[in-house]
């Protein structure tokens, strides 16, 4: 019989292989030589089961948007959609939503949503054109325009990307064979076109978020070695917007924004000119869009691994502190209503933002390990993400914000708040701007992803924490089930329960996170010296019914942010002031939909007092709440809420519609004034994730 090559090399890639960094043996996919190794390998979508809350949470996606979306936006994802070889829309949110829903059907076994996902992959499978191109065919003129709906431009590189993450994941996870054979013709239409038509031949997008088409590149030079992908990975490259360069930039003024690259300005297209790169940087208010940057941040660790260039790794490291220190918010995100916006706790941050700073972070943490990376994801998935989306999953804002005390329609001191009609923090379907509205799918699903990993060695690393099974092959090609027992983030202590088919020598690694210290770690109750690594290894022989019980002991810790304002952590989690919460529903007749208004008529101008936060173990209580614990993100079922008192500052008043300025800090002169009231209150934080409405970031006095 003879197989086509293509197939053969897909075959191939299915099947355990030598590890060429290591010599030992792991049928999980490490990079092919050149590329320089990865230090963690995904496993197939399915391999990590969700349990407890975390299946909770994907259940109440298939009931919410995620698996009825195409009957809940129609007009955009239904039969109409271009991917799907209709006339309707055609550019990136048919694969946005596809590439939250595949990893959500997979992980849940449900075949019913599988056969949802299919005729997306089907229909770009076997629509390839003649010269490899995907995706809606090109019309001879521009198709009449509808309202809220995407027709052209049909042929830009940046849809495609989306295609290229949601097919890649495809593969992994069905080994259908057709998806290594399309995507080699359609890169191979892409080294013969990008040379005439650059990725930002069509739109900007494709140009600040080149990283995402390079990784699939790579990921498809791993599995059939063809030597044109390295070529084709060198163009994109030096296409994509020189991300590396200006991370590595000197920060300049924050006052001398860099305005004519956002909106985006035909002038400054590749090749970029060096008089512009150098005057940008991340610091800047307005420099970057920042879905943008959330995407493009990858790309430097991405285009390490063909150039083995560690500054490239060293410039994003650099990047993630400044984006802190100049638009961060306590949730782990940064300002950015359109452009990047500075460190106000009422600037708002994207759910794109969010969805996409946790894909880089985790596609960056298969490839370097770095523990810090994981620290940044742990911190955006257990705060920001489940503040953003509705509970029932149902709707969802396309702006929130760290000091958030009314969401309702108003104007508010955002970039965009001149065409989005005042509805960027309300909670709904099409508020703001839709992009969220189709690409929030894959949050959760790839964080369940990247729970587990395989290493090099054979064995597997625990680098996230939720309550889940895994099931993998490890050293020895011995198949081997892990149950990780735990309420975290909510509970300190974690217990992973191991079970391989046979007795098998293999390496279990264990994150610590930066947040934790003296973290232990026993097996079979027995404790192990675990030194001050940030990485736990036990490598031992491994016997059915083996226990691992990993504590991390959280401790309340104060951070400081704009104005020297605090927040309150407490190892995961940051805390906000809880605020009850009068939810209303909102019937709305223009494009931005029916929609949910929230308020409250609590105080919520409250001063922390300089003299708790310095001693925070005695400055709060930490109280246990009894309350549904397969669904903790919410004000009532929140698990934990630290008790404290604050003082209420009387001018701290609304304003803009928002939580106005912070009052300065002024614990050293409030003898002279600015004492705020004299009563101390009793006040209430709890997970910033189960609030609607809240305060993060507090003024301090005495
Ligand atoms: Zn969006």
């Amino acid at each position: 019989m003879k197989i086509a090559p293509l197939l053969l090399a897909s075959l191939l890639a299915l099947l355990p292989r030598e590890c060429p960094a290591t010599g030992g043996g792991t049928p999980y996919r490490f990079n092919r030589a050149p590329l320089a190794a990865n230090a963690l390998a995904e496993l197939p979508p399915g391999s990590i089961e969700p349990q407890g809350w975390l299946l909770e949470q994907l259940r109440r996606m298939r009931s919410g948007m995620t698996g009825r979306l195409d009957s809940l936006y129609a007009p955009v994802v239904g039969p109409r959609n271009g991917w799907l070889g209709g006339d309707g829309d055609a550019w990136e949110r048919g694969p946005y939503w596809i590439d939250g829903l595949l990893p959500l059907a997979y992980i849940l076994r449900d075949t019913a949503l599988q056969a949802r996902v299919r005729p997306w992959i089907e229909w770009t499978l076997t629509h390839q054109r003649e010269d490899g191109y995907i995706g809606p065919l090109p019309l001879a003129s521009d198709p009449p325009p509808e309202p809220g709906i995407q027709k052209v431009p049909r042929e830009d590189w940046w849809p495609r990307m989306v295609m290229l993450k949601v097919l890649k994941q495809y593969f992994e996870a069905t080994a259908d064979a057709r998806v290594v054979s399309c995507l080699t013709r359609y890169f191979r239409y892409q080294l013969k076109t990008l040379p005439a038509k650059p990725l930002d031949h069509w739109s900007f997008w494709a140009n600040r978020r080149g990283g995402d088409n390079l990784m699939v590149v790579y990921w498809l030079y791993t599995i059939t070695g063809e030597e044109f992908l390295l070529e084709l990975a060198t163009l994109i490259h030096r296409q994509t917007f020189p991300w590396q360069r200006v991370f590595l930039n000197e920060h300049r003024s924050p006052g001398s924004s860099v305005a004519h690259l956002y909106p985006y300005n035909t002038k400054n297209r590749y090749p970029f000119a060096d008089s512009l790169i150098e005057r940008l940087s991340v610091g800047q208010v307005q420099s970057f869009h920042g879905v943008n940057l959330a995407q493009g941040i990858k790309e430097p660790v991405v285009y390490f691994q063909q150039s083995r260039d560690s500054s490239g790794i060293r410039a994003v490291k650099r990047a993630l502190r400044e984006i802190d220190l100049y638009h961060g918010q306590p949730q782990g995100m940064f300002a950015a209503d359109e452009p990047t916006h500075g460190t106000n706790p009422t600037q708002g941050v994207e759910l794109c933002s969010v969805v996409e700073m946790m894909f880089s972070l985790e596609t960056m943490l298969q490839i370097t390990g770095d523990v810090e990376l994981a620290d940044r994801l742990e911190r955006i998935a257990m705060n920001a993400l489940p503040a953003q989306i509705a509970d029932d999953v149902m709707s969802r804002q396309y702006f929130q914000t760290a000091n958030q005390v009314l969401v309702s329609r108003a104007r508010r001191n955002f970039f965009e708040e001149m065409y989005h009609a005042g509805t960027d923090l309300c909670f709904g379907l099409l508020t703001g701007y839709p992009c969220c509205t189709c690409n929030m799918h894959q949050g959760w699903p790839k964080f369940v992803q990247n729970l587990w990993y395989a290493t090099p060695e054979g064995g597997l690393a625990a680098m996230l924490y939720g309550p889940s099974a895994v099931t993998a092959v490890v050293a020895g090609g011995v198949r081997v089930r892990i149950t990780e027992e735990t309420f975290f983030p909510f509970d300190e202590s974690v217990r992973f329960i191991v079970q391989p088919d046979r007795p098998a020598e293999f390496a279990l690694t264990f994150r610590v996170p930066s947040w934790c210290a003296g973290a232990t770690l026993a097996v079979n109750g027995i404790p192990r010296t675990t030194g001050r690594n940030r990485l736990l290894t036990v490598r031992r022989t491994w016997t059915k019914g083996d226990t691992v019980t990993l504590r991390l002991p959280m401790r309340i810790s104060i951070s400081r942010w704009h104005h020297n304002a605090a927040a309150v952590e407490r190892g995961p989690l940051v805390y906000a002031l809880t605020l009850r919460e009068e939810w209303s529903a909102v019937k709305n007749g223009d494009r931005y939909g029916d929609y949910h208004e929230v308020r409250t008529t609590d105080p919520w101008n409250y001063a922390l007092l300089d003299s708790l936060l310095a001693d925070p173990a005695h400055g709060f209580d930490v109280v246990s709440r009894t309350g549904d614990t397969l669904h903790p993100w919410s004000p009532g079922n929140s698990p934990i809420e630290l008790r404290t008192v604050g003082r209420r500052v009387p001018e701290w008043t609304l304003y803009g519609n928002e939580a106005g300025p912070l009052p300065h800090n002024r614990p050293r002169f409030s003898s002279h004034f600015g004492r705020g009231t004299e009563t101390l209150e009793a006040i209430r934080l709890i997970p910033y994730g189960c609030t609607t409405l809240r305060i993060t970031e507090f003024p301090v006095l005495e």
